[in-house]
């Protein structure tokens, strides 16, 4: 019986499914204007720990996400320039090569990091689905809940009585969207109302991506994007819908109101929010000097699979302190798993132990308590009288959750440049040329590695202490 906390009712409740055996399941894609930074990735790891328990109880999960490649403002409100058009002044590009760019790299860290990604046809760009996201604003203005501004055409937050349910904070507590918007349209008539299509107007006049609609040439607001892809590709409602916390208050909230408004049904039955990474106790950012990608990571010779385990150790609904150290410490850890592997290579699995299983199972079951079932592993990894093809025969089985691909350690665990000189070392080695196989192994030390002749063969592990 799987259960999940729900952030719309507070509670942890039993999965109950619209459909037998099938689940739909929502992500919130990234907005691909820059770099994700390890913080945002922290999300994504979660929604796949979600979909693999989904997985594990036998489901068939139909996973869409969205791609916003327009409309979404710096600083998460209707103030601010579009944050495409900021990243395509920074490099002198249009906004869709900048946003195929980044979708690209955002993709290619979740492969990284081993995600599972969603089918291609399930991933959508905001730019492709705008009659979908119109054809919501013309309901939602049938119905009364849009009204035409200066600016833009906004949704009247006011006609909606349980506006902001998700978060809990009522409309006279809910300032404007986001913390550093001051200015206000004067336009608006409460200022929780949000845009959702934006005019070629004042500081949006020359904005470089727009489309025809009824109310003018112009750009959908950020939110719409999510209520539309979402019903395109799951249908509405859904089961589950996913994201930071950071979106709880606008973003989800505009989404829910939208969607339920212009539908009369919910837009989905479960909300889950994964929390926050914090970089050495504090806020990560551009600004805070600490924009911490995958590939700083990568420079500093760890793996995306080191993280990935980090990311395991901490349940999702608690905020994770990111520092080197502890990144070490989940490198070793997850080196112990790995050693393990390299040691049984040659045994058959087994069966698997029913008792540790067992254990297993109600932990991931329990709203994915995912750093108790990485310590049922290790105690499993730990028992004396267990036999070696039971326990590699449970941590595959475990690892369909983990994620953390055990059972290849080369391909997962060392860069492909230490794994192509460990080659040559062993050729060098075995032809005897000792002067060659010395030379390489110092160049696989200068990368951060250490090479190893044991009774098993040459075996190579990331050095610690970084
Ligand atoms: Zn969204």
């Amino acid at each position: 019986m799987l259960k999940l906390y729900n952030t719309l009712t507070k509670k942890i409740e039993e999965l109950k499914l619209i459909k037998d055996k099938e689940v739909g399941l929502y992500t919130c894609g990234p907005t691909v204007y820059n770099f994700a930074h390890i913080g945002n990735l922290r999300t994504y790891i979660f929604e796949d720990l979600l979909k693999r328990v989904l997985e594990y109880n036998g489901l068939k999960v139909n996973h869409a996400m969205n791609i916003t490649d327009v409309g979404h403002l710096v600083g998460d409100g209707d103030e601010g320039e579009d944050k495409l058009e900021v990243g395509a002044k920074r490099e002198g590009k249009n906004p869709l090569d900048i946003a195929k760019f980044y979708a690209e790299k955002f993709l290619s860290d979740l492969r990284d990091l081993n995600i599972e990604l969603p089918d291609p046809k399930m991933i959508l760009p905001a730019t492709q689905a705008i009659p979908e996201q119109i054809e919501i604003i013309k309901q939602l203005e049938a119905k009364g809940f849009a009204y035409k501004g200066e600016a833009a055409i906004y949704f009247n937050t006011s006609k909606l009585p349980d506006y902001g349910k998700l978060s809990g904070q009522k409309l006279s507590e809910k300032k404007s969207g986001a913390r550093d918007e001051v200015v206000q349209d004067p336009d608006k008539k409460t200022p929780a109302d949000f845009a959702l299509w934006f005019f070629l107007k004042g500081k949006y006049e020359n904005h470089i991506l727009h489309w025809p609609s009824p109310w003018g040439e112009g750009f959908p607001g950020w939110h719409i994007e999510c209520s539309a892809i979402s019903r395109k590709l799951l249908g509405q409602p859904f089961d589950i819908h996913t994201g930071g916390v950071d979106h709880i208050g606008t973003h989800h909230t505009n989404e829910i109101a939208q969607s339920e408004a212009a539908f009369g049904v919910p837009l989905a039955n479960v909300w889950m929010h994964g929390e926050f990474l914090l970089v050495n106790e504090g806020r990560m950012g551009k600004s805070e000097g600490n924009f911490i990608t995958l590939d700083t990571l990568k420079k500093e010779k760890f793996l995306p699979i080191d993280y990935r385990y980090m990311c395991l150790q901490a349940h999702y609904r608690s905020q994770l302190n990111f520092t080197w150290q502890s990144l070490g410490s989940a490198h070793t850890a997850l080196n112990r798993l790995f050693d393990f592997f390299d040691f049984v290579s040659d045994v058959v699995p087994g069966q698997i132990d029913k008792n540790f299983e067992k254990d297993f199972i109600a932990a991931i079951e329990d709203d994915l308590n995912v750093p108790k079932a990485l310590a049922i592993a290790h105690q499993l990894l730990n028992e004396n009288i267990i036999p070696l093809e039971v326990k590699k025969a449970s941590l595959i089985q475990f690892d369909k959750i983990f994620g953390l691909n055990l059972t290849q350690r080369t391909i997962a665990s060392i860069p492909p440049e230490v794994d192509k000189l460990a080659i040559e070392r062993k050729t060098a080695k075995d032809q005897k040329d000792f002067a060659k196989s010395d030379e390489l192994r110092k160049q696989i030390e200068a990368l951060g590695y250490e090479v190893m002749d044991t009774p098993e063969g040459q075996k190579v592990k990331k050095k610690i202490g970084i």
